[in-house]
């Protein structure tokens, strides 16, 4: 992507994002994949006050060449471009409704939410749970680390989802798709639920997989 544009896109997804409360304060953070580096939203901004010109601009080794200090959380968006390289950016967010499921008692850490809609097989797919290491613990790295490789999303414990995506705006329409069927999934917790079947799944992952 071309760094002008690149800059924009992550400024009005930012302001997208915190207008719709997918955001608050100064929690979630933003990066995409250039020819020779990333461009990273910084630490302690609100993602509705994003400036273009001062995004953390890292070099093809990770080392910030200009802009504002990364995200605290810039380790997370490195496992994920090490383990993808088809990855162009990589969304996280600590959205409501997701977080609400991270922490719930009985849920499959293989597969955290069931297959509700096409549109989440479609765009999320299987979805691990990463045990919860306190903010800034390396551990949490080296959790996310070895299901990277299959999985282009996964929800850290009592924390939020990460997503990579191979555009900006396929990661964002992704994790946007979690957490809408997170919100989903917590509206219909006492109901009865038919998800989509196994054969319905399979045809959706050999028709858009
Ligand atoms: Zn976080």
């Amino acid at each position: 992507m071309i760094e002008t544009a690149a800059r924009e896109a992550i400024c009005r997804l930012g302001a997208s994002l915190f207008s719709r409360g997918l955001t608050f304060g100064s929690s979630g953070n933003v990066s995409v994949r250039l020819e020779d580096g990333w461009l990273m939203t910084p630490t302690n901004v609100g993602m509705g006050d994003l400036d273009p010109a001062r995004l953390s601009r890292l070099d093809a080794t990770g080392r910030l060449i200009s802009g504002d200090k990364p995200t605290k959380e810039s380790f997370l968006h490195q496992v994920m471009y090490d383990g993808r390289p088809d990855a162009g950016a990589v969304v996280h967010l600590h959205s409501t409704h997701s977080v609400a499921v991270s922490c719930l008692a009985d849920i499959d850490p293989e597969d955290v939410l069931p297959p509700i809609t096409a549109y989440y097989v479609m765009r999320v797919g299987r979805l691990p749970l990463v045990p919860y290491f306190p903010p800034g613990d390396s551990r949490l790295a080296e959790a996310v680390r070895p299901l990277v490789g299959r999985h282009h999303a996964v929800l850290l414990a009592n924390h939020g989802p990460v997503v990579a995506g191979t555009s900006l705006a396929a990661a964002a329409g992704a994790i946007e798709e979690l957490e809408e069927t997170a919100r989903l999934h917590l509206l219909l917790q006492g109901h009865r639920v038919r998800t989509l079947t196994p054969a319905q799944v399979e045809d959706l992952r050999q028709k858009f997989g």
